[in-house]
């Protein structure tokens, strides 16, 4: 892909990066069918491509994001699957982290979203403030969870706390003895909302071997 930076950009070592990085892209479009946001949406601007478009742009230009772009960088999930899937290794982790500098440094979002945005950091990385978050929004009644003057994403954590709630009571016992999780997953789990809810995680414990990471000998004839 051609780049357009001027010189003044890219003394920036960030910017300069990027540049390396968008110049790799040949517009292939072979990540948009590993991206989820893409596979569920279908917008190209939800695209892994799409987003680079839209970062190039802002970069190149120097401008401020708009509510457009900051919406389409917002859906992306950081997940990197397209990563796994690119055949000219664009290091798309680079660009993604560094245009979200760039919008948090140029675009104020509207006063609901900064309001979601702080209660979420201020709950999501502690398990008792998640825990007591999570108890509380239970106890919310069916119709105000569904009330329009509600800011959407905390509509839609307000049904998600309770849908997790009806999960977590269907859940399978794990057979005796069960395994010993890996380290991650040991991790994962200690982290969950409450105990109950890393039952639910059973059936995944107790279908991956965690105590032998070996790859299972090739059947006779196949090596
Ligand atoms: S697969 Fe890689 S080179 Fe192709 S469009 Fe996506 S990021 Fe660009
Ligand atoms: S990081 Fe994930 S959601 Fe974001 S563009 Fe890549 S595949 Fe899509």
């Amino acid at each position: 892909m051609q780049t357009r930076f001027d010189a003044a950009q890219l003394t920036d070592p960030d910017t300069a990066e990027a540049e390396k990085v968008l110049r790799k892209c040949v517009h292939c479009g072979f990540c948009t069918a590993t991206c989820p946001t893409y596979v569920l949406l279908g917008d190209e601007l939800d695209s892994p491509r799409g987003r680079i478009y839209l970062i190039k742009d802002m970069l190149e230009q120097n401008r401020p994001a708009t509510a457009t772009v900051a919406r389409h960088l917002d859906r992306c999930l950081s997940c990197l699957a397209c990563m796994t899937t690119c055949p000219s290794g664009v290091h798309y982790q680079h660009l993604i982290d560094h245009a979200r500098v760039h919008v948090e440094m140029t675009y104020r979002r509207p006063l609901h979203e900064r309001w979601v945005r702080t209660l979420v950091a201020k709950v999501l990385p502690y398990p008792s403030r998640l825990r007591a978050a999570l108890a509380l929004a239970r106890r919310v009644p069916g119709p105000l969870r569904r009330a329009a003057w509600l800011p959407p994403s905390l509509r839609a954590m307000l049904q998600l706390a309770n849908t997790s709630a009806a999960r977590a009571h269907t859940v399978t016992p794990a057979p005796a003895p069960a395994p010993a999780p890996a380290p991650a997953l040991a991790l994962a789990l200690s982290v969950v909302p409450r105990p109950s809810a890393s039952r639910s995680a059973v059936p995944f414990r107790s279908a991956v071997p965690f105590r032998s990471w070996s790859w299972p000998p090739l059947p006779a004839g196949t090596r």
